[in-house]
C-alpha cells in the first residue's frame, strides 16, 4: 500500500471540480502543470486569473521532503514553530553525508560512526514531530521518493534541488529552501511566482545508445544554464509516452540544471508501470477516475503553441548519445563530435573515473543498462581501462540488482560498490591516491559537474553522461571513445565492438528488499526530548536575528564582486562544509569561498579594504564584523539559486 494513501484520495477526490473551475476561469483549456498548480491553491475561493511570470501565488502542497544536510536547519528552525507534529506528511532522508571511500559496508560503517550526533537528532526529531524518517543507507532522497511516496497530480516541496525528479511520476515537486518547507509543515501557505511554461514535444522512440538522459543533455544544450528559470517545463508527445517513468524522472531531475522551476510529464502508461511494480497498486485504482485531470486536455495536445510560452521539439528517433561538460551540465557535444571537440579544447582524454549513480541515473533500468555493457566486456575479454564507482539509488534498487546477479557483474570489474547515497555527487568522495590538484578527467551519470563539485579539485574535468556511456567509456579508458564506430581491444588483442546497451526498465522478477531503512515516526512523539550538546561543534540552537534598524546602510564596504556564476554551491561550498549543516557559527566559515572575485579571478582571494591585505572572504568578513563595519557583496549569474539557500543566507546573516 502507498504511504499516506488517504491524502493521495483526498487530493483527488477534490481536483476535477477545481480544475472544471480553473478552466473557466481562464476561459481556456488547460496544461498539465496549470491543472495541479490551480489543484492547490492555498486559497481555494480565489477567482484570479494569475498572470504567468509575475503574480506571486500562495500554494498547499501535499507533501515535503528534506535530505539530511538541509533538514538539519530546517528542522532546528522548525523546533521553534512551537507545533506538535507536522501540518503535512514530510520525510528526512540522510544521504548526503556518507563519504565514499572504500565501499558501502565500511563507508556506512564510518558515516554512522562520524556523523551520529547528526543522524540521532534527525531521527529523534522526525520521530517527535511526526516525520518519516530513512536511515543511512537507504536510499538517495529523489529515488526514495520517486519509489515510494511521488504521486501523479500531487505538489510536493523539498529542501534540495533536484526534488524536482518527481516529476517523472506526474508531480509538481519544486526543490526550496528550509524556511519554505519550514513554513508548510507549520502549516502555512508556500508562496511562488506562478511560473511560465514551456511545453517541450518529444516525438520517436529511443534506439541504440541514446537514453532518457541523452533528452535532458540536449535540453541542457538548448536552454543553457539559465534558460529555465521561472519556467515549468512540460514533456508531452508520442515521444514522452514511450519513455520509462525512472527515465521520465532522469530529464525531470536535470531540469534543475537549467534552472527551471519544474518538470513534468503527464500521468501515463509508464506510471501506471512503475506504481503497479512499487507496489502502489492503490494509487493506480484512485487515479482511474480521474484520468483526464492528470495530463493536459486535448486541445492543448492539438495546438500546443497557443497555451505554452515556448516550444521546443526534440525527435528521439534521431537523439544521439552526447557527454555535457566540463564545468558546466550546459556544454552539450553529440559522442560522435567529441574527439575534435576534445582535442580543440584541450581537454585531458584519459579518463581516470567513470561513476554511475546519484539521484539522476541510480534506477534499477540504468544500472541494467549499464551492466549489459559490463557484460560484453567480461564475456569478450576486456579489462576495464578507468576506475569504477557505483551508487545505486535505493536499498530497494541495490538489494534487486544485488539478486539478479547486476552488482556481480559491476563487482567482476572491480568497481566499487558505494553506498546507497549521495557520495561523489555532492563531494563526499576521498579520491584515494589523487593530490587533487592535477589536470585530469572523469565522466559520470550525475547532473552537476560544476568545478571542485565531486572531489574538490579545480582541474578535475568533470563530464556528464548517461550511467550506459560512462560504463562504455571507461571501458575505453578515453573521454572520445565512441562506441557506436570504435573498437576496443580484448585482452588476447581482439578487436570488439560493443552492442548497444539493453535493460530492464522495471525487474522482471519485481523489486526486493530486506529492509529498506524506513523508520515510521510513533503516533504520539510528545514525550521525546531532543538534546543538543552546547559544545557541540555539528549542532547549534537557533537564535534570532536581531531585526533591521530600519535605517539605510551607509559607507559599507565592498567584501566580494562575484565573477560568473554565483550560485549556492559557491555561497556555502558542500563537500566536508556539510558537516556543519547544522551548526550556523562554524558553516559561516565557508561563506563566499567558491565565489570568484572578478578584481583578480581568484576564489577566497579578496582585499581587506582597512588593512589593504588580501585574505579568505569569511576571515575577512569576521574582521569587518568584529571592527562593526557595513559590507556589501555583489553578485552575478544565478546568485542565490541552488538548494542550499537557506546556509547561504543565513551564513551571510550571521557574519554581518
Ligand atoms: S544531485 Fe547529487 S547530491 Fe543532490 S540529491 Fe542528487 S545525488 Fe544527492
Amino acid at each position: 500500500m502507498a504511504f499516506d494513501i488517504d491524502v493521495i484520495r483526498n487530493v483527488y477526490a477534490k481536483m476535477s471540480s477545481k480544475i472544471k473551475k480553473a478552466r473557466k476561469l481562464v476561459g481556456r483549456p488547460l496544461t498539465y502543470a496549470e491543472k495541479i498548480l490551480y489543484s492547490h491553491l492555498w486559497d481555494e475561493s480565489i477567482d484570479t486569473i494569475f498572470k504567468r511570470g509575475e503574480d506571486y501565488v500562495d500554494f498547499g502542497p501535499d507533501r515535503v521532503t528534506c535530505q539530511d544536510a538541509t533538514a538539519q536547519m530546517a528542522l532546528l528552525q522548525f523546533m521553534q514553530a512551537g507545533k506538535d507534529k507536522v501540518a503535512v506528511p514530510t520525510t528526512v532522508h540522510c544521504d548526503h553525508l556518507i563519504l565514499a571511500q572504500s565501499g558501502a559496508q565500511k563507508d556506512l560503517k564510518n558515516a554512522n560512526k562520524v556523523s551520529s550526533e547528526v543522524f540521532n537528532f534527525l531521527e529523534s526529531v522526525s520521530r517527535k514531530y511526526g516525520i518519516g524518517f530513512w536511515k543511512p543507507g537507504a536510499g538517495i532522497i529523489h529515488q526514495v521518493i520517486l519509489e515510494n511516496y511521488a504521486f501523479p497530480g500531487g505538489m510536493m516541496i523539498g529542501t534540495d534541488s533536484h526534488t524536482v525528479n518527481a516529476g517523472g511520476l506526474g508531480m509538481v515537486a519544486i526543490g526550496v529552501g528550509g524556511a519554505d518547507a519550514v513554513d508548510v509543515m507549520a502549516g502555512m501557505p508556500w508562496e511562488l511566482k506562478f511560473p511560465k511554461l514551456i511545453g517541450i514535444k518529444l516525438t520517436g522512440k529511443l534506439n541504440g545508445w541514446a537514453s532518457a538522459k541523452d533528452v535532458i543533455l540536449k535540453v541542457a544544450g538548448i536552454l543553457t544554464v539559465k534558460g529555465g528559470t521561472g519556467y515549468i517545463l512540460e514533456y508531452f508527445g508520442d515521444g514522452a509516452e514511450s519513455l520509462s517513468c525512472t527515465g521520465k524522472g532522469t530529464i525531470c531531475n536535470m531540469g534543475a540544471e537549467v534552472g527551471a522551476t519544474t518538470s513534468i510529464f503527464a500521468y501515463d502508461e509508464s506510471m501506471e508501470r512503475y506504481l503497479k511494480s512499487t507496489e502502489r497498486e492503490d494509487i493506480v485504482m484512485a487515479a482511474q477516475n480521474i484520468k483526464e485531470d492528470l495530463r493536459a486536455d486535448p486541445e492543448v495536445y492539438d495546438n500546443p503553441e497557443k497555451y505554452f510560452d515556448e516550444i521546443i521539439e526534440i525527435d528521439l528517433n534521431t537523439l544521439t548519445p552526447h557527454i555535457n561538460g566540463p564545468f558546466t551540465p550546459d556544454l552539450a557535444t553529440p559522442v560522435n563530435e567529441m574527439k575534435a571537440k576534445a582535442k580543440s579544447e584541450g581537454w585531458p582524454t584519459d579518463i581516470k573515473w567513470g561513476l554511475i549513480g546519484s539521484c539522476t541515473n541510480s534506477s534499477y533500468e540504468d544500472l541494467s543498462r549499464a551492466a549489459s555493457i559490463a557484460k560484453q566486456a567480461l564475456d569478450k575479454n576486456i579489462k576495464i581501462k578507468s576506475k569504477l564507482g557505483i551508487n545505486p539509488g535505493s536499498e530497494q534498487v541495490r538489494y534487486t540488482a544485488e539478486r539478479d546477479g547486476i552488482i556481480d557483474l559491476f563487482e567482476k570489474l572491480e568497481s566499487k560498490i558505494f553506498t546507497n547515497a549521495c557520495g561523489p555527487c555532492i563531494g563526499q568522495w576521498n579520491r584515494e591516491g589523487e593530490n587533487n590538484t592535477e589536470k585530469n578527467s572523469i565522466i559520470h551519470s550525475f547532473n552537476r559537474n560544476f568545478a571542485k563539485r565531486a572531489d574538490g579539485n579545480p582541474n578535475t574535468h568533470a563530464f556528464v553522461t548517461s550511467p550506459e556511456m560512462v560504463m562504455a567509456v571507461a571501458l575505453s579508458g578515453n573521454l572520445d571513445f565512441n562506441p557506436m564506430t570504435d573498437n576496443l581491444i580484448s585482452e588476447e588483442g581482439n578487436k570488439v565492438v560493443l552492442d548497444p546497451p539493453i535493460g530492464d526498465e522495471l525487474p522482471s522478477n519485481g523489486f526486493d528488499c530486506e529492509d529498506n531503512g524506513y523508520v515510521e515516526p510513533p503516533i504520539d512523539g510528545s514525550d521525546i526530548q531532543i538534546k543538543i550538546d552546547p559544545d557541540s561543534k555539528r549542532l547549534q540552537i537557533l537564535e534570532a536575528f536581531s531585526p533591521w534598524d530600519g535605517k539605510n546602510i551607509n559607507n559599507a564596504k565592498l567584501l566580494i564582486k562575484a565573477h560568473g556564476k554565483c550560485t549556492t554551491d559557491h555561497i556555502s561550498m558542500a563537500g566536508p562544509w556539510l558537516r556543519f549543516r547544522g551548526h550556523l557559527d562554524n558553516i559561516s566559515d565557508n561563506c563566499l569561498i567558491g565565489a570568484v572575485n572578478s578584481f583578480n579571478m581568484k576564489t577566497n582571494f579578496v582585499k581587506n579594504q582597512i588593512t589593504g591585505e588580501y585574505g579568505p572572504v569569511p576571515e575577512t568578513q569576521r574582521f569587518y564584523k568584529k571592527n562593526k563595519i557595513d559590507t556589501v557583496v555583489i553578485g552575478d549569474h544565478n546568485y542565490g539559486e541552488g538548494s542550499s539557500r537557506e546556509h547561504a543566507a543565513m551564513d551571510l546573516g550571521i557574519l554581518e
